[in-house]
């Protein structure tokens, strides 16, 4: 039997410059007096943190700061995280302050500090035991600083186990955070390449939950089985395109010019809306295909990224395969797939080639690799990364269409080079 019922959740939101000096007040409204803010090396750096720890103690509220939130979490260093939480707590709110890495942090944090057990107890099988928390979690109030990653709005923890060499997650209903403040004052100090990997990432999440397999070609679930992310559906379409339309007019501004304030921040009301959509809705082969990308990273270092570590950053990762992706994917929902492209460019063609030029030739206008080939991958690494594609099966399920290893290599194959 088809399903018949979807659903929709997301945090409360506060949006606006300015937004992130109020949260004092909104904490001491959750009734928090002993707040835990998480934040990483890095962003702390920026002083943001360290502002909104002056808000909340200026509101009564006490607050202890852990800044040592790694960049792309690890089991590892969410237990570390885990581990300082439970040591100086109790705390009865928590609130994050950074990129998706520092809020995936917190919602860790927030799952163990209320829930017995370890972190591998919760992530996801077949790698962990997929335990759902058995009590009810902390307030946890998001701010991101990076525009993007959509994690203030998601149910998702992400993070690399490594002993297994593999990125997964913990996803659960109890995770997404009570409260989004976007404050777009906060980002104006990326860089442009960050601007456009974050983009192109925010890009991404609106495409792919816009083309998603719909709601109701899924099997029936009882209500038990229901998941936080239940295909395209009718109030997620509507979050998508809107978020379209506002990248269509600004991203190319924002990553020319980072003061550009005005581009600024419909970025972040883009980030905002993709993330209500796809926090819902889901993604499929872009972000499958990115975990392998960004985890076999060799020798990549993009500018405007420390260049200490190699790295092929997330929003970079996910827009390598999406113009083939959507190639591909485009005999399961032409209309779909039209619509976006001519939200994204009002000139575009049409046909199967309309959405993968468009995003083609946006990647080349803000600077993004010309494909797979220039962030260090061959011919020889194509198995390698449709293995790493096929553990993604959760997202693969997403799809508008059945994929299989071939298409997958397929779709590899033909993103060496874009233009
Ligand atoms: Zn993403």
């Amino acid at each position: 039997m088809s399903e018949t019922v979807f659903t929709y959740a997301a945090p409360a939101l506060k949006f606006g410059a300015g937004a992130s000096t109020e949260v004092g007040h909104d904490l001491a409204a959750l009734g928090a007096r002993r707040v835990l803010l998480v934040t990483d090396p890095g962003v702390a750096a920026t002083g943001h943190p360290a502002r909104v720890a002056e808000v909340i103690t200026a509101a009564g509220l006490e607050v202890t700061t852990y800044d040592e939130a790694r960049v792309e979490p690890t089991d590892e260093s969410l237990e570390r995280a885990v581990a300082f939480g439970r040591d100086a707590g109790p705390f009865d709110a928590i609130v994050a302050v950074g990129g998706g890495s520092s809020i995936d942090t917190a919602k860790a944090v927030n799952l163990l500090v209320t829930n017995p057990g370890e972190l591998i107890d919760y992530v996801n099988a077949p790698v962990g035991k997929a335990q759902a928390p058995a009590q009810p979690l902390l307030p946890l109030v998001a701010i991101p600083t990076t525009t993007g990653t959509g994690s203030e709005s998601t149910t998702i923890c992400v993070l690399d186990v490594l002993s297994l060499k593999v990125k997964t997650g913990i996803s659960h209903p109890a995770l997404r955070p009570r409260l989004a403040v976007v404050d777009p004052s906060l980002t104006t100090t990326q860089p442009a390449m960050v601007t456009a990997a974050a983009g192109m990432d925010i890009l991404c999440h609106a495409l792919e939950s816009y083309t998603a397999r719909w709601y109701a070609d899924f099997d029936a679930k009882r209500p038990e089985e229901r998941v936080p992310y239940c295909g395209a559906n009718p109030i997620a379409d509507m979050w998508s395109e809107r978020a379209l339309g506002l990248l269509a007019g600004s991203f190319r501004d924002a990553v020319r010019d980072g003061s550009n304030r005005v581009a600024r921040e419909q970025m972040a009301l883009a980030a905002t809306f993709a993330g209500l959509g796809f926090g819902n809705a889901g993604v499929h082969i872009p972000h499958a295909n990115a975990y392998p990308i960004a985890g076999r990273v060799r020798d990549f270092r993009p500018d405007g990224y420390p260049p200490d570590e190699p790295i092929v950053p997330h929003g970079m990762a996910v827009s390598l395969t999406a113009p083939e992706a959507f190639r591909f994917t485009f005999d399961a929902a032409p209309e779909r797939h039209q619509r976006a492209a001519e939200l994204l460019d009002p000139s575009a063609g049409s046909g199967p080639d309309a959405l993968a030029d468009v995003l083609a030739t946006l990647m080349r206008d803000i600077g993004l690799p010309n494909g797979l080939a220039e962030v260090g991958y061959a011919e020889a690494d194509v198995d390698d990364l449709v293995a790493g594609s096929l553990k993604q099966q959760r997202l693969l399920a997403t799809a508008p269409k059945p994929v299989t290893d071939e298409d997958l290599a397929g779709i590899i194959r033909r993103s060496m080079e874009h233009w």
